[in-house]
């Protein structure tokens, strides 16, 4: 099966990535025919204002997945940007394209919503709001007035997700008046949710994905797919309807020309559960990553900071292994199930400490990570031989690219030489 994937270049990779697209393409490269790319235009989709680390985030990612054990004598790793035929594929469809498919796009919608409502959340908690009166939803009347201090703001972003989201994904489009409405009856101060509302209406949130580049990226990644006839996409459940978008650029483009196009299947990735060592989701920017590229004693002190199970206050409070982050981690790195047995076992009986616990962790975390760094050490001292395998890889693509197009601009009738 010939097999597509890419991936955007925001910086080193963490044990997330690995966990979570990583391991799968390196069981890929052994099994199908691959081309892994280094998504850089699509990196410029949401932070066209950020480019100054560019390139050396595309580095630093050459060399991540050259240590992870991507072999370009078994895939084709390449970076987009150095094959012109994606854009020139992806303004092609973009003309076939109809508008509502990609504002009707859920990835879209969503990353919106998230925007909106982190603004909401921070404007309002950095006002200290203060409630006027008594909440009018039962349930949350109660647990507002049980709770205090940090809890009652837990409760608030709780109420006021709950609230955006009605107001967001109206049939209509976003509902101010329903927002301004529903949380001046909860008590918020008339004057602090007007200035909010506005600053929603006319201000700059959201202004940075309301590009035409961030609304069509979802035809680039058609692009990307299709110009190498690809057969099947690896990708998470939150990936599904850019790929369906996929199939039906591929389907629109046959009916209207000449069947050239395959419709990918979407792979379905198992993705490992790897919370930052906050207990979010592991991300750069909560700053709770891991990285591949970390040193033993950063790695000791991260897991050392680790979320265990929220109720096991003192070593002598039997513990919980299945709500604590270090034990979901151990499930990955602990290779010797006895030992992870054990642990399960002494953490239930209050016989093991957090910190003897974590120390196990971060040693086994290390031995997995020995290797990589050893391998980026290497490729770091010689970096040039390494971007060359990315650059020949682009320019074995842009062959194939331009054949696509050949057939594309035929069955376009365009003008060629
Ligand atoms: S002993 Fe280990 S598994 Fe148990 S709560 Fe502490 S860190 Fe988590």
């Amino acid at each position: 099966m010939k097999i597509v994937s890419g991936m955007r270049p925001t910086g080193k990779l963490h044990i997330g990535h690995y966990f979570g697209v990583i391991q799968n393409w390196l069981k890929l490269q052994e099994e199908h025919e691959c081309y892994f790319f280094i998504a850089d235009w699509h990196a410029l989709t949401n932070k066209y204002k950020e480019t100054e680390n560019l390139k050396e985030n595309i580095r630093q990612m050459i060399i991540d997945w050259l240590a992870c054990g991507l072999n370009p004598e078994k895939s084709t790793l390449f970076i987009q940007s150095l094959v012109k035929q994606h854009a020139e594929l992806s303004l092609l469809f973009s003309m076939i394209t109809p508008k509502s498919w990609l504002e009707l796009n859920p990835s879209y919608k969503d990353l919106k919503f998230n925007l909106f409502y982190q603004y909401l959340k921070d404007f309002f908690l950095g006002k200290k709001i203060k409630i006027n009166q008594a909440p009018p939803a039962e349930s949350f009347e109660e647990a507002y007035e049980k709770a205090n201090g940090k809890q009652k703001n837990k409760i608030f972003e709780e109420y006021l997700k709950e609230i955006f989201h009605k107001a967001f994904y109206n049939k209509k489009g976003l509902d101010f008046d329903y927002l301004k409405e529903t949380l001046i009856k909860f008590g918020l101060q008339k004057k602090i949710v007007e200035e909010a509302v506005k600053n929603l209406k006319e201000g700059d949130v959201g202004k940075d994905i309301d590009t035409l580049g961030f609304l069509s990226y979802p035809v680039l990644q058609a692009a990307d797919i299709l110009i190498y006839k690809a057969d099947a996409v690896p990708v998470g459940e939150d990936q599904l309807p850019h790929i369906e978008l996929t199939r039906e650029i591929a389907r629109r483009f046959n009916n209207l020309y000449k069947e050239i196009f395959p419709e990918p299947k979407a792979m379905l990735t198992e993705e490992a559960k790897l919370l930052g060592i906050d207990g979010r989701k592991m991300s750069k920017s909560y700053n709770n990553a891991i990285y591949l590229s970390d040193d033993n004693e950063t790695v000791d002190n991260k897991v050392l900071q680790m979320k265990t199970d929220p109720k096991r206050i003192k070593k002598t409070d039997p513990g919980n292994p299945e709500v604590c982050t270090v034990f979901d981690y151990h499930k990955i790195f602990t290779k010797d199930e006895l030992l992870l047995n054990d642990i399960d076992k002494k953490c239930r009986n209050a016989e093991i400490g957090c910190v003897e616990c974590k120390k196990i962790l971060a040693k086994n975390l290390n031995n997995f990570l020995n290797p990589i760094r050893e391998k980026r050490k290497e490729i770091e001292k010689d970096i040039k031989k390494y971007e060359k395998i990315f650059i020949d890889g682009s320019l074995k693509c842009r062959q194939i690219a331009e054949n696509t197009m050949e057939e594309v601009k035929d069955a376009m009738n365009l003008y060629k030489i």
